[in-house]
């Protein structure tokens, strides 16, 4: 295949840029090769410099729920855009948003928009800590809260795909409240409340999906909240990634928590930069200017970005696609697991909604350690036989498929076509 183009533009963006990329989950640097440079999107397809066409199982690492430039929704931003950019000043729509968005939470009165989900969760953490008095925070192995010092450890994602255990230039005073427990086992969490008295919050992917997807087993999450509530400590779910995933709302109702803070992202945006966190009136009146815990933004709330937001949200509550997200997910794990298993190829595949994982492993994966079993040269070679034959994955055994309300019969099609050619293929090695 041609990826002239996109080697070339790669060479040239090595001067200027870190890596030719602005968030390193896009370097390709685990399965190799250079990375694709995408040149335009529509529907459930992507397109690179060279003309490659992919069905696109990345979407921009969710938020593209409803495929790429959704007639709607393009038409709301155009609209929003002749209005101006950015005023530093409310607008209409933010109350709009933060009306589609309490109403799909239960136990959310209140809701401050950012710009990214590691700005909602850092703020989410700061809220915590003014609430309740207390300092330390237990964080789980393997979960990603994005990129700020006290939650980039044993933090998945980008760092599990560099074989990295945390970052440079976090400095330890900033990780020392940072408690790491492990997924799936309440002893780990159970120890640290035991040991430290001082815990203002628990946080977790209340469906993993930064280490691959991982499910929460049996009763987790139920006992999670309730050791939380008894010993005083607040329960923060990070819904960045499986906020609308599997329903109009969140996973916590499906897996029958309900979290005292709640952090969004990616899909509220609909591609534009949009975070948010949210809770009960009695933890959101402690935020400025209602209450003593600080936090703002120039471009917080900007006109555009809600506009999109709103239209996304609205057109996919309108769709209601979640019963076909199931349908096709499922189908899509029966492929890969015949395939695998005709190949002669260890395979697990776990699956939540709109998002889906294959680990090459034996092994049940239920926590970060179990998902790194997997033989991600084996996954390297699967995933350059998929961009071979017209689909384009994360480049990352530990990230998530995901699946857009785009994809039709002749989508699924080339890709269960793709994945037996990959398979095949990794069968011979
Ligand atoms: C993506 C993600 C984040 C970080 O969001 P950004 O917008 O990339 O800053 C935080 N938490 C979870 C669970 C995520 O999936």
């Amino acid at each position: 295949m041609n990826l002239e183009k996109s080697i070339a533009l790669y060479t040239k963006g090595l001067k200027h840029l870190v890596g030719a990329v602005n968030s390193p989950v896009r370097a390709f640097k685990s399965v190799g090769g250079v990375p694709l440079f995408i040149d335009r999107a529509g529907g459930s397809k992507i397109y690179d410099v060279d003309g490659n066409e992919y069905i696109d199982f990345v979407l921009s690492y969710g938020p593209m729920i409803l495929g790429h430039r959704n007639k709607k929704v393009e038409k709301a931003i155009k609209k929003a855009l002749k209005k101006g950019y950015t005023f530093g000043a409310t607008t209409k729509n933010e109350i709009r948003l933060a009306k589609l968005v309490c109403n799909a939470f239960p136990g959310m009165d209140k809701v401050r928009f950012v710009n990214s989900g590691t700005e909602a969760v850092l703020s989410a953490i700061r809220l915590a800590r003014a609430f309740t008095g207390k300092d330390k925070i237990i964080k789980f192995s393997g979960c990603y809260h994005g990129h700020s010092d006290a939650l980039l450890v044993a933090a998945g994602s980008g760092l599990a795909t560099l074989s990295l255990p945390g970052s440079a230039g976090v400095p330890e005073d900033a990780v020392k409240n940072t408690l790491i427990a492990e997924y799936n086992n309440l002893d780990s969490v159970r120890k640290h409340i035991i040991r430290n008295k001082d815990i203002a919050a628990i946080i977790i992917e209340p469906i993993g999906g930064n280490m691959g997807v991982v499910l929460p087993q049996n009763n987790f999450l139920k006992e999670l909240s309730e050791l939380a509530k008894e010993n005083e400590i607040l329960l923060i779910a990070d819904e960045v990634m499986t906020g609308f995933r599997s329903k109009f709302g969140g996973a916590q109702e499906i897996l029958g928590v309900e979290a005292d803070i709640t952090c969004l992202g990616k899909i509220i945006g609909g591609g534009f930069p949009v975070g948010a966190y949210g809770a009960r009136n009695e933890i959101m009146e402690m935020v400025a200017p209602l209450g003593e815990m600080y936090q703002a933004g120039t471009l917080s709330g900007n006109p555009i970005a809600m506009a999109c937001g709103i239209e996304t949200l609205k057109v996919l509550k309108k769709k209601d696609p979640f019963k076909k997200f199931e349908i096709i997910a499922k189908r899509l794990e029966k492929i890969l697991l015949k395939e695998a298993k005709e190949n002669g190829i260890d395979l697990q595949v776990n699956r939540f909604g709109s998002m889906i994982n294959p680990f090459f492993t034996s092994k049940k994966v239920v926590d970060f350690k179990t998902a790194q079993s997997s033989d991600t040269k084996k996954f390297k070679i699967f995933f350059w036989k998929m961009i071979e034959n017209g689909v384009f994955l994360p480049p990352s055994q530990f990230e998530a498929w995901f699946l857009s309300t785009k994809f039709s019969e002749k989508d699924l099609e080339k890709t269960e076509k793709a994945i037996a050619i990959a398979m095949q293929s990794l069968a011979k090695i």
